[in-house]
C-alpha cells in the first residue's frame, strides 16, 4: 500500500500534495484544513470534559497562557506582515493546562493547546516552557499532523475522505486523529513524528519562542533536560527524537538565525 502511494506521488497521479508555506516543502495533504480544525475544536472539547484542566487562577495555568498568548501574537504578526496569514487561517488559540503526570504538550490544528503539569519539573522555567510550546505549535503549523494523518488515512483507511471515513469508522478515524497529533499516548501507540518534522519543529519552534520574546540559547540546556528526564514514559519530541547530540548540534546551527528575532523581553 505504501509502495503504491509512493508510486501514484511520484507520477504526480495525487493531488495530494501542497507547498507548505511555512516549510517551504511539498507535504502531503489529502485532508482540507478546515476539516481538521473543525474536527479538533471537538476533539478538544471531549479531551478538556475527561482530564482535569487547571483553572486560570493557579500561577502554572496562568504561565502556560501567558506564554502562548505572547507566541501566538508574534508569530501572528510575523506571518501577516509576510502577506501570509493563511497560515494561521481559522486559527481561534486556546491554551489549557492539564494536571497529568505526563511529560507532554501537544498542538491541534487551529491552535488548541495542551500543556501537561508533568512537564513543567522539566521546562523549570517560562522560557523552558517557551522553547516546548513553540516547537508544539510549530508542529501545528507547518501542518506536521496534516502530513501524518494524510498518510495513516492512506494506509489504514484506503485513502477515503475523511468525511467519508468518519462516518463509516468514527473510532478509528478519531483515533488516527489524535494520534496524529501527539494526543493518543493512552492509546498505546503514537504515530512518530518524522525527524524531518521533529527537526523542523525545533527549528521554527526556536525562532517563534525568540520572536515572543524568550531567549532561544535556552533550548539547549532544556533540551538536555529534557534528554535526562526520558525514561519508560516518552513524550511525543523523545518518542522519534534525532539523537540528542543531533538535535544539540541543529539547535547550534539553527540558533544564529533564531537570535536574530531575540531582542529581549518586550
Ligand atoms: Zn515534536
Amino acid at each position: 500500500m505504501k509502495n503504491i502511494l509512493f508510486a501514484l506521488l511520484a507520477a504526480g497521479l495525487l493531488g495530494g500534495c501542497a507547498l507548505n508555506m511555512v516549510t517551504g516543502r511539498n507535504q502531503l495533504s489529502l485532508i482540507q484544513e478546515s476539516e481538521l480544525q473543525l474536527m479538533a475544536t471537538s476533539q478538544y472539547q471531549t479531551f478538556l470534559s475527561e482530564n482535569k484542566a487547571l483553572s486560570n487562577n493557579n500561577s502554572n495555568a496562568a504561565m502556560v497562557d501567558r506564554v502562548g498568548a505572547r507566541i501566538a501574537n508574534a508569530i501572528t504578526k510575523y506571518y501577516n506582515d509576510q502577506g501570509k496569514n493563511s497560515v494561521l487561517q481559522g486559527y481561534q488559540w486556546e491554551f489549557n493546562t492539564v494536571d497529568s503526570k505526563a511529560v507532554n504538550a501537544w498542538c491541534m490544528p487551529g491552535g488548541k493547546v495542551v500543556v501537561y503539569t508533568g512537564l513543567l519539573p522539566v521546562t523549570q522555567n517560562e522560557t523552558g516552557l517557551a522553547i516546548v510550546m513553540g516547537h508544539e505549535i510549530a508542529h501545528s503549523i507547518a501542518k506536521h499532523g496534516n502530513e501524518r494523518m494524510s498518510q495513516a488515512m492512506v494506509q489504514q483507511l484506503g485513502g477515503t475522505a475523511l468525511e467519508v471515513a468518519l462516518a463509516q469508522k468514527p473510532q478509528q478515524t478519531k483515533d488516527l486523529f489524535l494520534m496524529s497529533y501527539g494526543v493518543g499516548s493512552q492509546l498505546g501507540a503514537m504515530l512518530p513524528w518524522s525527524r524531518r518534522q521533529e527537526t523542523e519543529a525545533d527549528q521554527y519552534g526556536l525562532i517563534f519562542a525568540a520572536m515572543a520574546g524568550y531567549d532561544p540559547r535556552e533550548a539547549i540546556p532544556f533540551w538536555q533536560r529534557m534528554s535526562a528526564a526520558g525514561g519508560a514514559n516518552q513524550p511525543e519530541f523523545l518518542s522519534t527524537h534525532p539523537s540528542d547530540e543531533t538535535r544539540i548540534r541543529n539547535l547550534e546551527k539553527f540558533m544564529p538565525e533564531a537570535l536574530k528575532y531575540y531582542t529581549g523581553r518586550k
